[in-house]
């Protein structure tokens, strides 16, 4: 029998939710609900400096207002830490984590220009293979952050593949990310680490989210094999563009939901706007 379809929003609460958001959290919403399934709304608010409370509270308004619901409780990845400290330990029990003392500008400074995206430099592995004594030494005075050794990790889960809904079966590369950061010192997990633990916790079968994040699947791809977990369908959807072509970010205060709904608009001409017209809340 097939499994029920679990589909999830999981914004950053780092501003307000935009035209883009409603349209990634309505795919998400609609295809839970076409597949008679389950819609979560995740909370991804690891980073304390730039996440707050004050746009949590927006978002749930945002999204209610907009005609969304969603099962309860939701979950605020603030309040996991030990779930993302049980992976790493894992993943450093197999020996396949490292602390790395470099600092940005350090990396900067000796790594190749990175082909993907916005994921930056490409770490060249200076702290790879310290010892323990130079580590011990370096911990006295620096700070660490903890990488993935990536050449060790794909040797140990082999070729790796997943489902994306338009380009079908892709097979995972995710040596070209090099020695990815899993946890820093003030946020003790990462992005890749929580976003992939937590699909697997809450039993997220089908994760849709922007084309942006498409090349991170790789990543996730790898830690699910490494870490045992199940791997979800994945749909990755175009962004919304602006009129002059350029993706909507928190910057373009005038398309936020918010200011939308204060201009008059309706939920009904907001999911409009998105291309869910037809839908019916
Ligand atoms: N929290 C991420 C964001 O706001 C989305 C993560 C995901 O959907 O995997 O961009």
């Amino acid at each position: 029998m097939e499994a029920t379809t679990v589909t999830r929003f999981a914004p950053s609460p780092t501003g307000l939710l935009h035209l883009g958001h409603a349209f990634s959290a309505l795919t998400a919403y609609c295809a839970a609900r076409e597949a008679g399934g389950r819609f979560l709304l995740r909370i991804e608010d690891i980073d304390p400096v730039r996440c707050k409370p004050v746009f949590a509270q927006a978002l749930f308004d945002d999204l209610r207002w907009l005609g969304l619901t969603w099962e309860e409780p939701v979950r605020f990845q603030s309040a996991h830490g030990a779930d993302y400290a049980a992976a790493l330990e894992i993943l450093r029990e197999m020996g396949l984590l490292y602390p790395c003392f470099c600092t940005r500008k350090e990396i900067g400074a000796l790594a190749a220009p990175q082909e993907n995206d916005d994921a930056g430099p490409v770490y060249p592995g200076t702290c790879r293979d310290l010892s323990a004594q130079a580590r011990e030494a370096l911990a006295q005075t620096r700070p660490h952050v903890w990488r993935l050794d990536m050449a060790r990790a794909c040797a140990r889960a082999g070729a790796l593949f997943w489902h994306d809904a338009a380009k079908g079966e892709v097979r995972a590369d995710p040596a070209r990310f090099g020695d990815v950061v899993l946890a820093r010192k003030d946020v003790p997990t990462s992005y890749h680490l929580s976003v992939t633990v937590d699909d697997a916790l809450q039993g997220v079968t089908c994760v849709t989210r922007g084309e942006d994040l498409f090349a991170a699947t790789d990543i996730h791809r790898l830690l699910q094999a490494l870490l045992c977990l199940p791997t979800p369908r994945y749909r990755h959807h175009a962004l919304l563009r602006d009129a002059t072509g350029r993706r909507f970010a928190k910057r373009d205060k005038a398309l936020t939901l918010r200011s939308l709904r204060e201009a008059g608009k309706t939920p009904r001409d907001v999911r409009a706007m998105v291309g869910f017209g037809d839908l019916s809340l």
